[in-house]
């Protein structure tokens, strides 16, 4: 399912294009590829090894699972160096002989494990909490296990998550196209190689994700949440014009799916129109910003983050806009000036929001004084033309 290209030239497949091997399933783009893999990769050595894993998407994960434990051991040794685990008490793991990991929030002497462990103990709380059919709450409090430290309470980060995200999908790849842990192992896995910057890989999963739900018929939300997702990658990658594409469709089915008054369509609105603003799209930009701030001022209130930082964005669209006149510079400072202090009370000096309408109202200070500079001259030359007539 994300082993989406040709095993030997790397042609991208899709989810159903080209041959398998009937084996182990190694995917090509056509029978030239496969017998060149066969003849000259090795894969008449390996093709046994890869059915006996459990086919070539078991035996991919576990192979970038192995290679993502010993990064994150390696790039965690010297924080953990003459630790032990907190789960099986040992520093080198007693059968994988991996070293320790420690990439939450965690300080001191706490929270040193192997990725193995962490992912042992996640595998066996849910697959209890599934075991006896406990509810959605617990379902989903054990499977945070997968990226939440549970002795901070906070999220795993890097290599640390790339490392247990790989665990995860190893562990439910073998499942049922529909099954649900193996979706949620998907995402997870998407989450993981984002952490860590591998942001073609994060493309290629996220794609597959989100083109499985679609063709599975998935419930609206889930398909939304997962394009969100895939935004963001098309973001990392530089690719804006695919990123708004996304955020678009994004936007409109959350406001047919939610209502235009849920929190959820706000922030799709206010990440559409960054992405319009940074494309230089302005006046798309300032008109899904009039017609959605006030909705947020009314439901979220003057205070709430969401509704500063789409105020702080839309004065920046009003006077970042080559074609801006002074009453937009003069609009662009009122509004900065207006949320300023709120921000200042509410969200603290340090706040990125705070910052952020700090960076803006000096900016549009600037472009105001600029403009009024080529201005008032014009203007006392006008007054001087026809005294009297004010
Ligand atoms: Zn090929
Ligand atoms: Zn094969
Ligand atoms: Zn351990
Ligand atoms: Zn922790």
């Amino acid at each position: 399912m994300i082993l989406t290209q040709c095993a030997v030239c790397a042609t991208e497949l899709g989810l159903t294009l080209g041959k398998k091997c009937g084996r182990c399933s190694t995917r090509y783009c056509g029978a030239a590829c496969q017998v060149q893999h066969w003849k000259e990769g090795g894969h008449d050595t390996l093709c046994k090894k890869i059915k006996k894993a459990g086919g070539a998407e078991q035996y991919n994960a576990n192979e970038k699972y192995s290679e993502a434990v010993a990064v994150a051991a390696e790039a965690c040794a010297d924080d953990t160096k003459g630790q032990t685990c907190y789960i099986c008490t040992q520093a080198l793991h007693w059968k994988t002989k991996e070293g320790l990991v420690r990439g939450c929030a965690c300080r001191g002497t706490a929270g040193f494990a192997h990725v193995s462990c962490l992912a042992e103990q996640a595998k066996i709380l849910f697959a209890e909490a599934e075991e006896n059919n406990l509810d959605d709450k617990v379902m989903n409090e054990r499977w945070a296990r997968w990226h939440t430290c549970s002795l901070c309470e906070q999220d795993y980060h890097g290599v640390v998550l790339c490392a247990l995200s790989w665990a995860c999908w190893k562990t439910y790849v073998g499942r049922a196209e529909r099954d649900q842990a193996r979706g949620m192992a998907m995402t997870e896995l998407g989450a993981g190689l984002d952490s860590a910057d591998h942001d073609a890989d994060a493309l290629s999963v996220k794609e597959a994700r989100f083109s499985m739900l679609r063709r599975l018929g998935a419930p609206e939300e889930n398909v939304l949440v997962a394009q969100s997702n895939l935004a963001s990658t098309y973001r990392s990658l530089g690719r804006l014009e695919d990123c708004l594409r996304m955020q678009g469709d994004v936007y409109s089915g959350t406001l047919k799916l939610y209502g235009e008054e849920h929190g959820d369509t706000l922030v799709d609105a206010n990440n559409y129109a960054i992405t319009l603003s940074e494309l230089e799209r302005y006046a798309e930009a300032k008109s899904l910003y009039r017609k959605t701030i006030p909705v947020a001022r009314r439901v979220l209130g003057e205070s709430h983050d969401l509704t500063l930082k789409m105020m702080m964005n839309y004065g920046g669209a009003l006077y970042l806009d080559r074609g801006a006149t002074l009453e937009d510079l003069r609009k662009a400072m009122t509004t900065l000036e207006e949320i300023d202090p709120t921000a200042r009370r509410v969200l603290g000096g340090a706040h990125p929001t705070t910052k952020g309408i700090e960076v803006n109202l000096r900016d549009a200070r600037a472009a105001l004084r600029a403009r009024e500079g080529d201005v008032e001259p014009l203007r006392a030359a006008v007054e001087a033309m026809a005294p009297g007539d004010a």
